[in-house]
């Protein structure tokens, strides 16, 4: 190259190699540029593929969202900046002021804010049921209903939703039934093998697995519906980063191996939780006692999830001993992590409703959810013991 025209700031070095990268690439570059005009016009018309400017799509978020809807069984799906950005999208891309959508008691916090707060001011009216009582169905799910929303798992309490009922409710009133797998994951339940139109996931949690990044996947089998989403998403400007899409995908990569050790600690801890008489109650659904037990045995075929939930005896100050002396096992309000960690609902999660309120979902003061990691058991269980004796 003429040494004149030399310039740091121009990209025009690319090192020769026949080689292929066996790790996906970072592409974190925002924008493509083409040849030609015609060329650049192609790709707009959708006549040949590529990539313009990343808010509407990058290699990085492509391949993530393909191997999300594979393990849904989702025919096409994308992914957003996090969960909420992919739940929100489906609601702003598919009802208009007027709609009505019905959504699950028992969802997600925030989940919950936006079917009762963000979606009313800007003119949508939600309707609940329980999604573990299928006698509330019919009230809740009219012929107005749009969009029928729930998780199979709920949080902290672990009830199950009777989904093929749900289904059957949602169907014959044309509703777009609409899961939040985030909690069950696709190793638990896939929703669109069952009937559901769309299924979403906070990709922060389980299925990117190291709590190191914000990512949502919404996907369905409906390109239509696909399509009005993923426009909305490149609109609005609600895209996945690259680099959390590469980060994600490399957690991915160890899901099944990640969630058959959670989910092996998980059942032990139940069992162990269950005969200590520091602890007055465990829901787990593998438990014989858990409400939603053949609900689960019928929905659940590959185990009963990595999450569990448990009351401590006592009051405030046997919670705070507990929790001092679980000195490795961090409080956060996450789950999916690969260490175990520990929340408590009613003074985190739930801590917005008051205490009747939380009591009718049965969430005591001193109810503790585990979100159960990949550590040895031996260790999760000393550390348990021992926070249970001091407490
Ligand atoms: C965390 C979570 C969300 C929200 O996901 P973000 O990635 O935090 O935006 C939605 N639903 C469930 C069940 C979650 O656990």
């Amino acid at each position: 190259m003429d040494k004149s025209r030399r310039s740091v700031v121009r990209r025009n070095i690319e090192p020769k190699n026949k080689g292929k990268p066996l790790v996906t690439p970072l592409s974190p570059t925002a924008v493509y540029h083409y040849q030609d005009a015609d060329q650049l016009q192609e790709v707009y018309d959708n006549k040949s593929e590529g990539f313009t400017y990343s808010r509407y799509g990058n290699p990085n978020a492509t391949i993530l969202a393909e191997k999300i809807s594979w393990m849904e069984g989702a025919t096409s799906g994308v992914v957003t900046a996090s969960g909420m950005t992919a739940l929100s999208s489906v609601f702003l891309a598919l009802l208009k002021a007027g709609d009505c959508l019905a959504a699950a008691t028992q969802l997600y916090g925030q989940t919950l804010k936006v079917t009762g707060q963000i979606l009313p001011r800007l003119g949508m009216q939600t309707t609940y049921f329980d999604a573990s009582d299928s006698s509330t169905f019919s009230d809740a799910i009219t012929a107005e209903i749009r969009i029928v929303i729930t998780e199979i798992v709920s949080n902290p309490m672990l009830r199950i939703t009777d989904f093929k009922a749900l289904i059957k409710a949602a169907k014959e009133v044309g509703a777009i039934v609409l899961v939040d797998n985030t909690f069950t994951t696709p190793n638990g339940f896939r929703p669109l093998d069952y009937g559901a139109d769309l299924v979403m996931h906070s990709v922060t949690k389980m299925l990117s697995g190291h709590s190191d990044l914000n990512l949502g996947y919404i996907g369905g089998n409906d390109p239509e519906i696909l399509k009005k989403i993923d426009d909305l998403i490149s609109t609005l400007g609600l895209n996945a980063s690259p680099h959390n899409c590469w980060l994600a995908e490399r957690g991915l990569q160890t899901f099944d191996i990640r969630i058959k050790k959670a989910q092996e600690n998980a059942s032990e801890l139940a069992k162990v939780l269950l005969n200590h008489p520091k602890v007055t109650v465990v829901h787990y659904p593998e438990l014989p006692l858990h409400p939603d037990h053949k609900l689960a045995q019928e929905l659940l075929k590959n185990g009963f999830g990595t999450m569990v939930s448990f009351v401590l005896k006592g009051d405030r100050d046997n919670l705070n001993l507990f929790l001092r002396a679980a000195e490795n096992i961090p409080y956060g309000p996450t789950l999916g992590d690969v260490a175990t960690m520990i929340i408590i609902p009613s003074i985190s999660s739930h801590r917005e409703l008051s205490k009747e309120q939380r009591l009718e979902l049965g969430i005591e003061d001193n109810l503790i959810r585990v979100s159960v990691g990949i550590e040895s058991f031996d260790l999760i269980k000393e550390d348990f013991i021992d926070a249970l004796a001091a407490s």
